[in-house]
């Protein structure tokens, strides 16, 4: 027996000092003691990891301060789930975040390690594809930052987005293994443990007071372990915990089968679970559809559930109180399967009746909506889902039938809305519709923009708007300014600074008062300076991995982000190819001497895509090679984009191609990275760009194109691309190099299939909008050439940029959506 005090009575350690000799001192216990290393023969990821845990430490004395604090509270907790966390490194976010950057680089500097070359060796944690994942990483940043008591949940995937390498310019997957070195930064938590079903039957039972009860009896079982990394806020003040899951057996050997000699079939069961939780799906904007992927979605879905119950039971909570202690925001229909999760938990395994197990789900839950793009909704095969989970298809058709009879009997809702509403698709295979689940479990349903919250009413959910009118609100996006511009631009930082005081720090809305100087030729020539530094640094970048030199004072004009037909990187390299040919045409011109820079990666899986990234690269090695260019074009294709080169590229940016399809961007999160930085945008009225010109002033981005209106209205009349293409020479001659194989004169024939489907289709309006794209491109070269009014634009760019951080966003959810 182990006596203990009680509970209140057990004191915490005595919070660390941050003194660097003290630093430096646990530097070197943690390497002998911890990693049992001496430090004479240590490695650089030996002193990576020591540092970590030195830094973790900190962390620890403040995430048991806040966890103590919500618990004797009783406080109101988020939930939030999300298939995606793209968090990135961790280590300058915590360092930074604590205020112990400049100690720990003096007292590693004291040991002779550099703090720069360690802090590059840190994995990037890469668990999630994109913008979407990227969000989830950052709202947990600024939820710490603004205090409220919140829990991130996801999967802990032992390889994140594959890693992409380039093979004679076409894209080539390889695994990703950021768990190699181990990772310092997590918890394993053996005792959160749950099992999770799948497959099997219902049966019914007799409950405590003679009520029928369900009783799902899965076929297969797995235990879901959590793992627990601790995320830091803004000055240290709270720290909150992202819980990762990570499936296991429940039978690690099947030993008869093994002592019968089936050695590779004992393992069965165990390579089963594993896979489960072992890579993360690299699409992107369109639903994976496979088994698996449904499995990972219930799987992370039911573990974090079954958790999430047990603290609010354990903190002597009612399960009628559950809406008012807990609110479980779905990042996307990813997670949607939580509502039939939580209704069977609440009714089979704790007694609820429906009907009030009904109300607390919609009342606990809230959803956000990411995309409008039909291959992007989830829908699963009603035979599939009924096989896989039996007992969650039932209450599916249970909650179906609540909803359709009251939009039938008290609503006059007509067939063809009904139709609509169902949670069942039966226009041609049933199947089950997970937007829809999503936004019938929930109280609140959101859009990231206000243009896509205003679509999304028009669209997709037009009829379920109609049933729940109040349901549907905006939250347009954010980017934490912590990582997005205190640690991607030190330089800037420190000259903001000393410009305007240190309040934008804590608050990114005082960065208005840059506005003053927007037209300071001094403060000008100093933001040009920084500009200028964080340019030469990418160029080193470009120049050390990939053998490419670039001239710092040449416009770097960057589109980074996922490839994809609707973001429009074909539009970029259009016209890429055809600001070459008036070049050459015209020597005699004043040309703004470019670099043209790309990155991003593709769906494996995606043709088109992967076709895109093989042109830019064709491209560039042309325009590259051709002297009568040289000094006025480059074009640049770095490979395997990620957080990491996000964070080099972002602040170098003269240039921001945001240049989607307008109505097809939800927000985009790219956009504000680098408007914040100082970078001009050259964009579409789309997502988040719309309120971006509102903010920054319409003098001050470069707007292009049709707006959603209008690609509407093309579309529906029938637009015919190949009449635009005649009309306009530049295109015309674009388009027939590409395709009469002047990039690939090894195969002609190899971009055929985009540019025909420009010709056949354009279904992203690339031709529709290219006229007015190149004449925007020649705007911003006229204002290149006037450096006052160029950094006036891009001063104030950073200037009115604040409201895009995401504290508001996430105080703007606190006190419309979570009431936390
Ligand atoms: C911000 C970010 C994104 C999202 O970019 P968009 O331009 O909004 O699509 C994607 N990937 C990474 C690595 C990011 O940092």
């Amino acid at each position: 027996m182990i006596k203990t005090l009680s509970k209140a009575d057990l004191p915490l350690p005595k919070p660390r000092v941050s003194d660097p000799e003290v630093l430096a001192a646990e530097i070197i216990e943690r390497l002998t003691y911890g990693i049992g290393k001496d430090a004479k023969v240590a490695t650089p990821h030996d002193w990576l990891t020591a540092t970590i845990l030195v830094v973790r430490d900190r962390i620890i004395d403040k995430w048991m301060e806040s966890t103590r604090a919500t618990y004797a509270n009783n406080a109101k907790r988020v939930y939030y789930l999300s298939l995606e966390f793209l968090i990135g490194r961790l280590m300058r976010d915590a360092m930074s975040n604590l205020g112990l950057m400049d100690e720990i680089r003096q007292a590693l500097g004291s040991l002779g390690v550099e703090l720069d070359v360690i802090a590059g060796l840190e994995p990037d944690a890469a668990l999630g594809n994109g913008g979407l994942g990227r969000l989830a990483a950052c709202f947990m940043e600024s939820l710490a930052t603004v205090d409220i008591p919140a829990y991130g949940y996801g999967i802990r995937y032992v390889h994140g987005l594959f890693r992409q390498q380039m093979a004679d310019g076409w894209q080539v997957e390889l695994p990703e293994t950021w768990l190699a070195h181990g990772n310092p930064w997590e918890f394993e938590r053996r005792e959160s443990s749950y099992e999770i079903g799948f497959g099997g039957g219902v049966e019914t039972a007799n409950g405590q007071n003679d009520e029928t009860r369900f009783v799902w009896k899965p076929s297969e079982r797995v235990i879901a372990t959590a793992y627990d990394t601790p995320v830091v806020g803004w000055r240290g003040e709270r720290v909150n915990t992202l819980r990762l899951w990570s499936a296991q057996p429940i039978d690690p050997i099947l030993l008869d089968a093994f002592n019968a000699g089936d050695h590779i079939g004992a393992l069965r069961e165990s390579n089963k679970a594993e896979t489960l939780t072992r890579v993360l799906y690299p699409a992107d904007a369109n639903a994976a559809g496979q088994e698996l992927r449904l499995r990972q979605e219930y799987f992370f879905c039911s573990a974090s559930l079954q958790d999430i119950l047990r603290r609010h039971l354990q903190q002597g909570n009612p399960l009628s109180a559950l809406p008012d202690k807990v609110s479980i925001q779905l990042n996307d229909t990813h997670p949607a399967v939580s509502v039939a999760e939580l209704m069977r938990l609440l009714c089979d395994i704790h007694g609820v009746d429906f009907d009030t197990a009904w109300e607390i789900t919609w009342k606990t839950f809230s959803y956000t909506n990411h995309t409008l793009l039909p291959e992007a909704l989830e829908s699963w095969p009603v035979p599939l889902f009924e096989r896989l989970l039996p007992r969650h298809m039932q209450m599916v058709y249970a909650i179906n039938a609540k909803i359709l009879l009251d939009a039938r009997k008290n609503r006059s809702f007509s067939d063809p809305e009904i139709r609509r509403i169902s949670l069942i698709d039966e226009s041609g295979d049933r199947r089950v519709r997970m937007g829809n689940l999503a936004f019938i479990g929930s109280h609140s349903i959101n859009g990231v923009s206000a243009l896509h919250t205003e679509l999304m009413k028009e669209t997709v959910f037009a009829d379920l708007h109609k049933l729940y009118p109040d349901r549907i609100n905006n939250k347009t996006n954010g980017i934490t300014p912590r990582r997005w511009l205190m640690q991607c631009n030190p330089q800037l930082t420190s000259l903001l600074r000393e410009a305007i005081g240190d309040d934008f720090l804590d608050d990114a809305g005082k960065l208005t008062a840059l506005d003053a100087f927007a037209d300071d030729a001094s403060f000008q020539e100093k933001f040009a300076a920084v500009k200028r530094a964080n340019k030469e640094r990418l160029a080193n970048l470009v120049a050390s991995r990939m053998g490419i030199r670039l001239d710092p004072s040449a416009m770097f004009d960057i589109q980074i982000k996922r490839i994809h037909e609707y973001k429009r990187q074909l539009l970029n390299i259009i016209e890429t190819v055809a600001l070459f040919d008036q070049i050459r045409s015209h020597p005699e011109r004043d040309w703004v001497p470019r670099v043209k820079l790309f990155a991003g990666k593709a769906a494996p899986s995606y043709h088109n895509a992967k076709l895109i990234i093989k042109l830019a690269n064709d491209v560039a090695r042309v325009v590259n090679n051709d002297p009568s260019v040289r000094g006025l074009l480059k074009v640049v294709f770095i490979p395997n984009y990620n957080v990491s080169l996000a964070e080099v590229m972002v602040p170098a940016a003269d240039l921001s191609e945001q240049i989607s399809t307008a109505g097809m961007e939800a927000s985009g999160t790219g956009n504000m990275k680098f408007a914040l930085n100082g970078a001009l945008t050259i964009g579409t009225l789309d997502g988040a760009n719309v309120e971006m010109r509102d903010h920054v002033g319409e003098e001050n981005i470069v707007i292009f194109g049709k707006t959603a209106e209008e690609v509407g209205k093309a579309r529906a009349e029938g637009y015919n691309p190949r009449a635009t293409i005649e009309g306009s020479r530049e295109l015309s001659q674009a388009l027939s190099a590409i395709a009469s194989g002047v990039f690939s004169p090894d195969d002609r024939d190899r971009f055929s299939d985009l540019i025909n489907g420009i010709y056949q289709h354009d279904w992203f309006m690339v031709a529709e909008d290219f006229d007015s794209y190149a004449k925007a491109q020649r705007d911003v070269d006229a204002i290149w050439t006037d450096p006052a009014s160029w950094y006036g634009k891009t001063i104030r760019n950073t200037a009115r940029m604040g409201w895009f951080s995401s504290d508001r966003t996430i105080r703007q959810y606190n006190s419309d959506i979570w009431r936390a």
